[in-house]
């Protein structure tokens, strides 16, 4: 133990005097780019278009105090005891109702609940990752699920992407160079509808395509789909796990379709798979919250939830018309993602500019985005800035895009001001620059 004169520790540093006793795999656990960034943005002058805060207020509280005061009413003693690790079978039987919308059919035995389908993600990964092992994603990919592979030292391979999706030629030439390089591929990692951060979805001809590259090389799928019932005006094509039951483990979750507060999420598993699933669930939380799962259930079947995600896709629809026409009027010379559902743009910079440098600079000008470097595991990521519309007002998002501008063009100029000088480096000592506060690095 290494303990400094004074006797206290600062955590994740040689300070910390328990540093040199942490396994090998907390090395991959660092605070996240978007967990930094609340702190800062959740300021209230500060138009945040960095978290991917759902908005909860466009639910009616009384729809969920009646399903909570029915719950306790009726079901108190189960709501406040442990229950099964698989999850309440009342709810499972609903969950497949939710996903029969997306074309999924399934068995209620197949599917786990789980503590978001983040926890899902750590389930799955904690399942088949040993340290080394190769995990492909989407370039770029959701920051929380890299994490999440961190942890379990896998190494992320990312796959290139354009407006309709993973690229299937790109995957067919990422498996033969890892696969040449003797790596082991465990599970190509993916978002198809309304990509977080990318704001793409996968083409439906690209679907049975990606399908037939993942089947013909043995490896799994592992399908993240939170936003598919979000969506603005076409339905995104059928889920992958529509098409394949052997080769695809689904993720969905009530996040961004109910509340995230509820914590609930679930996997829909090959059913082999699921009972290792089922074992791994419990021996990470014993079970799901009885509570939380009842309160769920009971508003799946006394409220009326699809009406409920009508009103949510067109709150977030307003939002997108809201961002991309402010991005048309202040920046019309970048380029955009347009989703056609979900919560997020991906904004392409000049090559010239750094989002990650950019964003102290930002702040100051009251307006936060999250820099592209955090979608990615390998460092790129740099001429990119993921942009969320799900929670700021349509107002607040354009005075949030006028301000970006700001920066943006700020830069631009400073950087056409000094080109050709070698005074750029001096210009950039401006303390703005020179180094971004902690919590933002
Ligand atoms: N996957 C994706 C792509 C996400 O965007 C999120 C949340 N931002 C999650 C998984 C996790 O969601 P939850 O745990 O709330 O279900």
């Amino acid at each position: 133990m290494n303990t400094p004169a004074d006797g206290r520790g600062l955590p994740g540093t040689n300070l910390d005097p328990w540093y040199s006793q942490y396994a090998q795999r907390t090395a991959g656990l660092s605070a996240s780019e978007v967990r930094a960034l609340f702190a800062v943005a959740s300021r209230p002058e500060v138009v945040s278009l960095a978290g991917g805060m759902p908005v909860v207020s466009a639910l009616p509280s009384n729809l969920i105090t009646t399903a909570m005061e029915r719950v306790m009413r009726d079901k108190g003693p189960v709501a406040l005891q442990y229950g099964s690790g698989q999850g309440i079978p009342a709810l499972r039987e609903q969950i497949l109702d939710v996903m029969a919308l997306e074309g999924i059919s399934g068995s209620v035995d197949d599917i786990v609940t789980t503590t978001g389908s983040q926890q899902a993600l750590d389930l799955v990964t904690k399942l088949f990752i040993d340290p080394g092992d190769v995990i492909l994603a989407e370039a770029p990919s959701y920051v929380g699920a890299i994490g999440v592979f961190r942890s379990y030292q896998a190494h992320v391979s990312h796959v290139a992407i354009d407006e309709h999706g993973l690229i299937p030629d790109a995957l067919r030439e990422t498996i033969a160079r890892l696969r040449a390089e003797g790596r082991t591929i465990k599970f190509l990692y993916t978002i198809p509808n309304f990509h977080n951060p990318a704001g793409v979805t996968l083409s439906a001809s690209r679907r049975s395509e990606i399908l037939d590259i993942a089947r013909s090389n043995e490896i799994l799928v592992l399908e993240d789909n939170p936003y598919g019932l979000l969506y603005f005006d076409e339905k995104p094509p059928e889920a992958l796990r529509s098409v394949d039951e052997e080769g695809v483990i689904y993720l969905g979750s009530f996040s961004k379709t109910l509340a995230p507060g509820f914590r609930v999420g679930w996997a829909l598993a090959p059913h082999a798979i699921r009972e290792k699933l089922i074992l791994a669930a419990e021996s990470a939380i014993l079970s799901p919250s009885s509570f939380s799962q009842l309160v769920v259930s009971e508003y799946l079947a006394t409220a009326d939830w699809r009406g409920q995600i009508d009103t949510f896709r067109g709150v977030y629809r307003e939002r997108r018309d809201a961002m991309v026409s402010a991005l048309g009027e202040y920046l019309p010379q970048l380029q955009w993602t347009v989703p056609n559902g979900g919560f997020y743009v991906w904004l392409t910079l000049p090559n010239t500019l750094d989002s990650k440098q950019m964003l102290p600079r930002a702040v100051k000008e009251l307006v936060a985005y999250t820099p592209g470097t955090a979608f990615f595991a390998d460092g790129r990521g740099r001429h990119a800035m993921r942009l969320s519309f799900c929670y700021p007002t349509p107002e607040r998002i354009r005075e949030g895009i006028r301000r970006l501008a700001t920066v943006i063009n700020g830069e631009l100029d400073l950087l056409q001001t000094f080109a050709g000088t070698g005074m750029l480096e001096s210009a950039r000592i401006d303390p703005h620059y020179a180094s971004p506060p902690p919590d933002l690095d």
